[in-house]
């Protein structure tokens, strides 16, 4: 997808800071982070949204999320926790149109969310 800006960002066209990179999966920081830790976690392959995953990307899928665990565990989280978050279509906050998910930690994390 020319113009989509992760996969912009997976074509290494605009700098992130990134965190996990194996051939399938790219995790990095969010540019405008709403806690002390904000991470974004995406299938390098373009999928716009959760209605267009295809049968095939279901272990695509759980790859990315053992990452996230894996990230997180990395980064010492395994006690205090993490909110993962994925946002689809316009009104469920999405804005960018290439599946990806949030991963939020560092600060009390209240829930439901406001
Ligand atoms: P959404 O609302 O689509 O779930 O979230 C998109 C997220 O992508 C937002 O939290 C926004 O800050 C982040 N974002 C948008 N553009 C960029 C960018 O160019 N680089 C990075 N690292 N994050 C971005
Ligand atoms: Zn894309």
């Amino acid at each position: 997808m020319e113009d989509c800006v992760f996969c912009r960002i997976v074509r290494k066209e605009i700098p992130a800071s990134i965190v996990y990179e194996d051939e399938e999966i790219l995790g990095f920081k969010d540019i405008n982070p709403v806690a002390p830790i904000h991470l974004l976690f995406i299938p390098k392959k373009h999928i716009a949204t959760f209605f267009d995953l295809a049968p095939e990307d279901e272990a695509l899928i759980g790859r990315l999320h053992r990452a996230v665990v894996q990230v997180a565990r990395e980064m010492g989280l395994e006690e205090q926790g993490f909110r993962l978050v994925a946002n689809c279509q316009r009104g469920g906050g999405q804005l960018i149109f290439h599946l990806h998910y949030h991963l939020i930690a560092g600060r009390p994390l209240n829930w439901p969310p406001g």
